[in-house]
């Protein structure tokens, strides 16, 4: 089964269950069962959802602006959004989280996240974590997944050449056929070692002629753009300092990524960070020993990018699941993720 039939089939499910109207009512006796936390993750939110000149990766486009903001409100309105603090303060406390606890996330730190998303948090009284990976704060460049993408659907070059990755794959001439020898190219690139993935990505960079460079449509946010969000009621966490795979690197590197990125936030910002997000966070983005060095960093909770819901445990702590946003979610299907999210997330 692809992953777009199964998308679809999901999608069906969920309109058919929002025309029978027994979404609220599943949800109602799931939550009297469970009571696990709702995070959603988002990475971007742009204005319309594919700009016609944008050839960055449309993966990362969670929702439009409109999207957006409906899914907010139904949050608002269906379930009760919590901020992080909040949610420590209640395990400090020992007390249980309310029932449909939601939290809301944005992995990378583009700056649609500031100029598009805050403005409709802010508007409904909502609040959000960012995750931002510090070391892109500094220097503005693109994310080096990115600009892989990017290089791959800019090139003159007709073939992708990189013999250390066993990798020689024809380009075709469109760019709908280049964005799939990206994606592609994007999962076979995050099997190797983190450093083997940089070197990767920079040899295209040397080959092809094309230097990362801030680019208009792959702005990481400013420290001055996430302090005027922190004192509108955002929240910022951390996501690494270059967006490298944790699980993937030496153990040195590791650590000393970690608390960077830590130190980073806590000496730029108003509040010391406390959540971490794993950079790509998939099972092979982190493990035991990436937890305990988060854990040693001062880190109180941390998200992995695995679906799924968490119940707030001593084990589920460091790594929390969350619920993935994708542009072609429609009202329908978010509100099954929302209502059931074991089948619609
Ligand atoms: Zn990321």
């Amino acid at each position: 089964m692809t992953e777009s039939s199964g998308a679809g089939r999901r999608q069906q499910l969920a309109r058919w269950f929002h025309r029978a109207n027994v979404l609220p009512l599943a949800g109602r006796v799931r939550d009297a069962l469970f009571n696990d936390l709702r995070i959603l993750a988002y990475h971007r939110v742009l204005d319309s959802s594919e700009p016609a000149d944008f050839d960055f990766d449309l993966e990362l486009i969670s929702a439009s602006a409109s999207d957006f903001r409906d899914q907010m409100t139904a949050v608002k309105k269906d379930f009760v959004p919590m901020r992080f603090d909040q949610v420590i303060d209640c395990l400090d406390r020992g007390e249980p989280l309310p029932p449909r606890a939601t939290l809301i996330t944005f992995d990378d730190g583009y700056d649609d996240n500031y100029r598009i998303a805050f403005p409709i948090l802010q508007e409904l009284g909502m609040s959000a974590m960012f995750f931002v990976s510090t070391g892109h704060i500094d220097s503005g460049a693109p994310y080096a997944y990115d600009w892989a993408v990017h290089m791959i659907c800019r090139t003159p070059a007709d073939r992708l050449l990189l013999p250390e990755a066993g990798i020689d794959w024809p380009l075709p001439p469109t760019i709908a056929g280049r964005r799939q020898v990206a994606s592609r190219f994007l999962s076979r690139l995050k099997e190797f070692p983190a450093v083997v993935q940089e070197r990767l990505v920079a040899t295209m960079e040397q080959d092809w002629s094309l230097p990362r460079a801030p680019h208009m449509h792959c702005q990481p946010m400013s420290w001055a753009q996430l302090r005027e969000m922190q004192a509108g009621g955002m929240e910022v966490g951390s996501h690494g300092v270059h967006h490298r795979m944790l699980a993937k690197m030496p153990h040195e590197l590791m650590i000393q990524e970690i608390n960077e990125s830590k130190a980073m936030l806590d000496r730029n910002l108003n509040l010391p960070a406390q959540v971490l997000s794993y950079p790509v966070g998939g099972f092979d983005a982190f493990d035991e020993v990436v937890v305990q060095a988060a854990r040693s960093a001062g880190f109180r909770l941390a998200c992995s990018y695995v679906s799924g819901t968490s119940r707030l445990q001593s084990d589920t702590m460091y790594s929390l699941r969350r619920l993935h946003v994708e542009r072609y979610v429609d009202a329908a299907w978010f509100r099954g993720m929302m209502e059931l999210p074991e089948l619609f997330g």
